[in-house]
């Protein structure tokens, strides 16, 4: 095989997912760059591979990434995550960076990814979509991020834990109501479950569990802008208020509704005074 990086996709659950080209890649390269060794193991396993592996992480020290690069640039050397594609949400970019700017070749064996996979199950708006990874574990930062996204005019994808589900859909419902949304777990599993609702049934549905298994969670994108209720303006300004003071959460929140300054800023101050 030429020398360079291989970015190689393995499944998410489901070992039939591994594409016959991405385990011909893993059969071939020199080494395999991967996160957890034992994990990786039986994906080689199933490929068919004895290639040897090396593990490599957020945390790898940058002399073990220097070696990686010094590798790649004279033999071919894959790197696996322990699901889906690396990069996403996983260990790969600097990597991937470092290697094109030193003209080492970079090519990839393309496969699942439970953002695309959740996606295109999920009933929601495929045509533009962000994905925004795991929102932070604590509740003011995961406020900031969600208020962050609400104008985004498309559907919206996080990684969730099932510990966090609730919280954050409680969350989701309070800033962003009347948003669709769906919980995707447990993709290509035996026990793969898919349910699309609006936000705020979501949130009454997980509240006060904590479902088992792999989660993506998607938020449809906001009505059109010319049919914004009063309601979705009061809920962008008690968001944006959350974080900001009133002359800023009201200037945001005109600018992204397209509505008057001071009619948002009158509102934020009888929102504050409400309490
Ligand atoms: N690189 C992976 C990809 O391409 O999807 C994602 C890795 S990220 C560290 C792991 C997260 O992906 C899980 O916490 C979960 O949110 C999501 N995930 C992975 N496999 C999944 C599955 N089978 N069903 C639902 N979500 C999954």
């Amino acid at each position: 095989m030429s020398p360079g990086l291989y970015i190689v996709a393995g499944p998410i659950g489901n070992l039939g997912d591994l594409t016959a080209r991405a385990a011909d890649t893993l059969r071939r390269v020199d080494l395999v760059a991967c996160e957890d060794t034992r994990v990786t193991a039986k994906l080689l396993r199933a490929a068919g591979s004895r290639r040897p592996m090396q593990s490599y992480h957020q945390h790898s020290p940058a002399a073990a990434t220097e070696a990686l690069l010094d590798r790649m640039s004279r033999e071919a050397v894959a790197l696996v995550s322990d699901a889906g594609t690396p990069l996403i949400s996983d260990p790969g970019f600097e990597l991937v960076r470092a290697a094109r700017q030193r003209g080492v070749a970079v090519t990839t064996a393309p496969g699942p990814s439970a953002a695309i996979a959740a996606l295109s199950i999920s009933g929601l708006p495929s045509d533009r979509f962000l994905f925004a990874g795991f929102l932070p574990p604590k509740d003011h930062a995961r406020r900031q991020a969600i208020a962050a996204l609400a104008q985004v005019p498309a559907t919206l994808i996080f990684y969730e834990t099932g510990p966090r589900l609730a919280a954050c859909l409680a969350a989701l419902a309070e800033l962003l109501p009347g948003r669709t949304g769906c919980v995707a777990r447990e993709l290509t599993k035996l026990h793969e479950a898919v349910v699309t609702a609006p936000v705020a049934e979501l949130a009454d549905r997980f509240a006060g569990s904590e479902p088992k298994g792999e989660i993506v969670l998607l938020i449809g994108p906001p009505p059109e802008q010319a049919a914004e209720s009063d309601a979705t303006v009061d809920a962008a300004l008690l968001a944006a208020l959350a974080t900001m003071p009133v002359g800023k959460a009201a200037a945001s929140v005109a600018s992204a509704f397209g509505i008057s300054r001071g009619e948002a800023y009158s509102r934020a101050l009888a929102l504050k005074a409400a309490g």
